[in-house]
């Protein structure tokens, strides 16, 4: 279904892209084909020979549940189209080896999903693409680090576990003039709190593992953008056999369209917690984009419209002390996702940022008494009795 250009979002994610077929079922159905059939050999090569839409072959993505939830990821985030993928990671990985062959450098700023840094710091640079990370204070030399050879500046915003906030604006802008994509990963703000393709980016990234999937059920990821960079990607998703099962498109198409109520709803328990563990005696420091002492509080208010359900924040104590408060979390599950219904706890020493050098911590500010939070859509009361609890010894 094609929606009004002009529709809101909630209506977007609801009726955006759905295949209606002949029974009437009101929106898009499962069809877990691998296949389809062509009343004829000419029927076949039309499709193959591109002068024809029509579905073909699953994992070449030509399924009508897969193109359904594409259609409605692109009108979600704003792009011409998207590709979805079997996981965040098999969309990170298609969408850089379809901009940087050997040779080529990429810019990688701030904090990123462990596995991110382990693709760029050690599997791209065997295959000759090499990734200068750049720490977000540092962002004042970003055009002095941006090469002849740079194809791509990767960030994501707000960051993983510090909940950094970076212009996406004045980013694009800087690498936009010297040739190079900016490519976001809006996993954390998710397209109801931030659309980076309206603010100058080339490329979305997501884990649709996380908020769009959005009840810890799913695995999956997706690529939006003009159709012009889509093209080279689809490619690679294709051969790298790194498709979504239809299953899996049918169940995040399902949970889209309650992606606005849900991610409001993530948005305002957020906030009330944030403000609270900021007056916590045994709080040192509570990261949040909401909070006026967020040391990018007014980049966030402009570029976001909400700030989210993630955040961190810091213990008084040592590592064991942590890892005591956490123990005693009941209605918060130790476990390294988020974005779900469920609150997740993790301490990102032990589960995201396990494999980084205790120097590579220090320097990215990840100390032993950080403790990040994704806040589920529990009762924010009861959120609150289950932290208060933990933290008082
Ligand atoms: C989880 C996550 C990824 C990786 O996604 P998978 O679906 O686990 O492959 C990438 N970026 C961010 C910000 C994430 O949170």
């Amino acid at each position: 279904m094609t929606t009004a250009p002009n529709a809101g979002l909630s209506t977007r994610c609801i009726h955006a892209g759905d295949h209606l077929d002949s029974r009437g079922g009101i929106h898009t159905p499962l069809y877990n084909h691998s296949t389809f059939a062509f009343p004829d050999t000419q029927g076949v090569l039309d499709v193959v020979e591109g002068r024809a839409s029509g579905n073909l072959y699953t994992r070449y993505g030509l399924n009508p549940t897969i193109r359904a939830v594409e259609e409605k990821l692109a009108s979600i985030e704003g792009g011409d189209n998207a590709w979805v993928f079997s996981s965040g990671m098999a969309a990170e990985s298609a969408t850089f080896l379809s901009f940087c062959k050997t040779g080529d450098h990429m810019i990688c700023i701030g904090d990123v999903y462990g596995g991110t840094f382990e693709l760029l710091g050690s599997n791209l640079p065997s295959l000759g693409i090499s990734t200068t990370f750049m720490l977000g204070s540092e962002l004042g030399r970003l055009d002095d680090v941006i090469k002849d050879n740079t194809r791509v500046v990767f960030f994501e915003t707000p960051t993983n576990p510090n909940m950094e906030v970076f212009d996406i604006a004045s980013i694009s802008a800087i690498a936009r003039k010297r040739g190079a994509l900016t490519v976001v990963d809006n996993t954390f703000a998710t397209p109801v709190n931030q659309r980076p393709l309206a603010l100058g980016a080339d490329l979305v990234i997501h884990s649709t593992t996380k908020y769009l999937g959005g009840h810890s059920d799913l695995t999956g990821g997706a690529v939006i953008g003009p159709s012009k960079l889509l093209e080279p990607i689809w490619m690679w998703r294709k051969n790298l056999g790194q498709m979504m099962a239809p299953e899996v498109a049918f169940l995040l198409a399902r949970s889209l369209r309650t992606l606005v109520v849900r991610v409001k709803a993530h948005n305002t328990s957020a906030a009330a917690l944030a403000l609270r563990l900021a007056e916590h005696p045994r709080v040192a420091q509570v990261n949040f984009p909401g909070l006026v002492s967020h040391p990018q509080h007014e980049l966030a208010k402009g570029q976001m419209s909400g700030f989210g359900g993630m955040l961190s924040f810091i213990v008084r104590g040592d590592a064991k002390e942590t890892a005591a408060v956490v123990d005693k979390l009941k209605l918060f599950s130790i476990a390294p996702s988020l974005g779900g219904v469920e609150s997740l706890v993790t301490q990102p020493i032990t589960t995201t940022h396990h494999g980084l050098t205790p120097d590579e911590r220090a320097r990215r500010g990840i100390v032993d008494g950080m403790v990040r939070i994704s806040v589920g859509l529990e009762d924010v009361e009861d959120l609150w009795a289950d932290l208060e609890h933990a933290l008082n010894p």
